[in-house]
């Protein structure tokens, strides 16, 4: 069999949705959008059930796989309804809804509703994506109130740049918020994880912590809060292959690697067709038997190539480290030009494991 393979602790999920609650102190729906950024849906909401004040996902396909699997908490569209149609199943499996545009206002005045709905009111209060305008936001939560069909609104908005720290725009677009959301008696939602970890005066009645609860930073500079982050993913393979090379010899496609010294080459069964980005640069760390070492030559589709000259007592079967504990996801995705979402989003072929659960 094949030693690719992601281990996925689910008690390394539990701490950090418990770090994200209480660093907030406010509710928290887990995001677990684009199969809980590759950590797999059902069981990341199973391990959180319990615990968790719900759930948030990008559309109804995600939402549903959830309830056919027995889930039953809250559960949040983030991205809403893309057709009038979804509605039925909304109210059918008891989803909470993000509202972003009139059109969604319109089409929930003209369906007939048995249960009121509970939704999400997004503002946009400066990302420039979705969400209504500040000008017309309060018209809308009145026309939602007057639709009948409604029980609970939350009002909410999303911020670009939380992620930078010292970076005013997320208080630019609090501000935004605040003076447009003025008089509405209603529970706020602003906080994703950067928002979480780094900007403890902005207000929230609910978070939405995402990228965190995987255990990846979000910032690319240190931060506190983030270094209580457990990684909850560890990809990882074996050596499938040593070669010992005089200097001066290419290594892999492209040669884009040439041994400057003797260099014994470990040959790792993972490539870009696993999720690994082939951006990878020679340099980007990696962990064998528990050292480090780094990538050296280009990644390819289910192979790439490490350096064993330090490591003497690694070879065939050396377990390697691709990211986890040892190596930080984040730290690779800086290395690739990318981010631990994508790096996470971008799995496939390696089977989950999962303990903790
Ligand atoms: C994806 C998403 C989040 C989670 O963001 P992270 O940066 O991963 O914490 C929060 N809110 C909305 C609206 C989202 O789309």
């Amino acid at each position: 069999m094949r030693p690719a393979r992601a281990l996925i602790d689910l008690q390394a999920l539990r701490h950090n949705y418990q770090l994200a609650r209480d660093v907030a102190g406010a509710k928290a729906l887990a995001v677990i959008k684009a199969d809980a950024y590759g950590h797999g849906a059902v069981r990341c909401a199973q391990a959180l059930e319990e615990q968790a004040d719900g759930f948030a996902v990008a559309c109804i396909e995600e939402a549903l796989q959830l309830r056919e699997a027995g889930i039953r908490a809250p559960i949040l569209l983030l991205e809403g309804f893309f057709e009038a149609e979804e509605l039925a199943l909304i109210e059918q499996h008891d989803l909470w809804c993000v509202v972003h545009a009139q059109w969604q206002i319109e089409a929930i005045e003209r369906t007939a509703v048995g249960k009121p709905l509970t939704l999400w009111l997004k503002m946009d209060s400066g990302m420039h994506r979705v969400g209504l305008e500040p000008a017309e936001y309060q018209a809308a939560y009145r026309r939602l109130l007057a639709s009948g069909k409604v029980g609970k609104i939350v009002l909410m908005s999303h911020f670009a740049r939380a992620d930078e720290l010292d970076c005013p725009r997320s208080e630019e677009q609090l501000a935004v918020f605040e003076q447009a959301r003025q008089g509405l008696a209603a529970e706020i939602s602003l906080r994703n994880s950067p928002a979480v970890l780094g900007w403890p005066s902005i207000p929230s009645d609910w978070v939405r912590p995402g990228i965190m609860l995987y255990g990846a930073t979000p910032f690319e500079q240190e931060q506190a809060l983030a270094a209580r982050l457990q990684p909850v993913m560890t990809l990882e393979s074996k050596i499938i292959s040593v070669r010992e090379l005089p200097a001066g010899e290419p290594v892999g496609y492209g040669a884009r690697f040439v041994t400057e010294r003797p260099t014994r080459v470990g040959v790792v069964a993972m490539g870009y067709a696993d999720g690994y980005p082939r951006h990878a640069p020679t340099g980007t760390p990696v962990s064998i038997d528990g050292r480090p070492s780094r990538l050296i030559g280009r990644v390819s589709m289910d192979m790439l190539t490490v350096d064993l000259s330090d490591l003497p007592q690694a070879g065939l079967g050396s377990r390697v480290e691709l990211w986890g504990r040892q190596v930080l996801a984040s730290d690779v995705a800086i290395r690739a030009g990318s981010i631990p979402y994508q790096l996470f989003c971008n799995l496939r072929r390696v089977p989950l494991l999962y303990s903790g659960g």
